[in-house]
């Protein structure tokens, strides 16, 4: 082997592999929308919103302009303000908590399992009391589906109950994971999705989905959608965005959809690979029983007290990009320090912060790099 084809580098994400395998179908499907010109509304977003429910299980989906804009027209239909405390972990993307503080409503931060990397119940419910000492109303939990892989909603639902909170799930990472056997989107009264080009099933631009039961909820946000319109939408009854997904995603994604659960099936090899050669150098991720992922990222915690930048460093000589997701926590973020955090403070999720980084993750990814990638972590980590 010479050193050109060593330090060719592996793709994080290979999203040209998608596009070769899907071939003429995508330019065939943008192609029609091009030719009815129906940009915004056009059928294709009502042909996906219908696949996308019978996929999903869910009575009604919403497709929207991006995982953030679904968050946060739930919030918004249920009315989520000033004096409001909405529960969320600390260790995601940065939208789940801006969702929150965009309404006008405080995120309150609570620990996540250092297991699953998901929300943690006990500290759910310290930060509830937190809340409630701080004056806060509590209103709703939002969990997040961390990495492709489904919170612990029954368990979250019960603690909602109790309390009187709804249930909005962030699954933006996670659309197609299967929780106690069924696929996401049934789990709380509302769930959420991103259809960015990163994320399993990813568009070509920005888009997202909101799927629910709730006919009341369905028709608030169908309105809420359109700059809260009423009988047209000249008539406007309540505040607004505009949150449409426009028709050309819609025809994308209906031509990934096909495709979905062979890639999530892919994924699921290339996670079995990545557990077998590297589960006794780095802590490799665990899932609950009765879940499923979808690896929106592979992401393994690093011994206590290595070098990550330099372990990065490493891999990246070897031609292995990694990523950090998450260096810092929602609340060690300058523009989320004021908020309150759990009780007890937040632990795992500060020390997953200082540990973890994800290794390329795509249906694509052949067993020949596959094996670079673990030789590199292997190498990297015996230095
Ligand atoms: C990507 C992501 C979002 C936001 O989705 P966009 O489509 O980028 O707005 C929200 N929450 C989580 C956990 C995400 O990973």
């Amino acid at each position: 082997m010479n050193q050109h084809t060593r330090v060719t580098p592996v793709p994080f994400i290979d999203i040209g592999a998608q596009r070769r395998r899907l071939g003429p179908a995508i330019d065939e499907a943008v192609g029609r929308v091009l030719t009815h010109c129906q940009f915004i509304g056009g059928p294709e977003v009502a042909q996906l919103e219908a696949a996308l429910a019978a996929y999903s299980g869910a009575k009604h989906v919403i497709s929207c302009a991006s995982g953030t804009d679904a968050l946060l027209m739930v919030l918004m239909a249920k009315g989520v303000g000033a004096g409001d405390a909405v529960f969320c972990p600390s260790f995601t993307f940065c939208a789940t908590g801006e969702s929150v503080a965009l309404t006008g409503a405080s995120p309150v931060f609570v620990d996540v399992d250092e297991a699953t990397y998901n929300m943690d119940v006990a500290s759910l419910k310290s930060a509830i009391a937190t809340a409630k000492k701080l004056g806060l109303k509590p209103k709703a939990i939002i969990p997040v589906d961390l990495f492709g892989q489904p919170a612990d909603h029954d368990a979250i639902a019960a603690v909602a109950a109790e309390e009187g909170l709804f249930v909005l799930d962030d699954a933006a990472q996670a659309f197609g994971a299967k929780y106690k056997g069924k696929r996401l989107g049934t789990s709380a009264l509302a769930t959420a999705t991103s259809f960015f080009p990163a994320k399993p099933l990813g568009c070509y631009g920005d888009g997202g989905a909101i799927f629910t039961d709730s006919d009341e909820l369905a028709e608030t946000l169908r309105s809420i959608r359109v700059h809260g319109q009423g009988s047209d939408k000249y008539d406007n009854v309540r505040l607004g965005l505009t949150g449409r997904l426009d028709t050309i995603q819609a025809a994308v994604l209906l031509e990934k959809l096909k495709i979905f659960d062979d890639e999530i099936a892919a994924r699921n090899k290339v996670a079995e690979r990545y557990a077998r050669g590297l589960s006794n150098v780095v802590t490799v991720p665990r899932l609950a029983p009765g879940n499923t992922s979808v690896w929106a990222q592979y992401t393994i915690r690093l011994p206590k007290g290595t070098d990550r930048d330099g372990f990065a460093a490493a891999l990246k000589a070897q031609g292995v990009p990694t990523a950090i997701y998450y260096g810092k926590s929602m609340h060690q973020q300058t523009a989320y320090k004021q908020y309150p955090v759990a009780d007890g403070g937040l632990p795992a999720c500060e020390s997953l912060s200082q540990d973890v980084i994800s290794l390329p993750m795509h249906p694509y990814l052949t067993e020949a790099d596959q094996e670079r990638i673990i030789a590199a972590v292997r190498g990297a980590l015996a230095t």
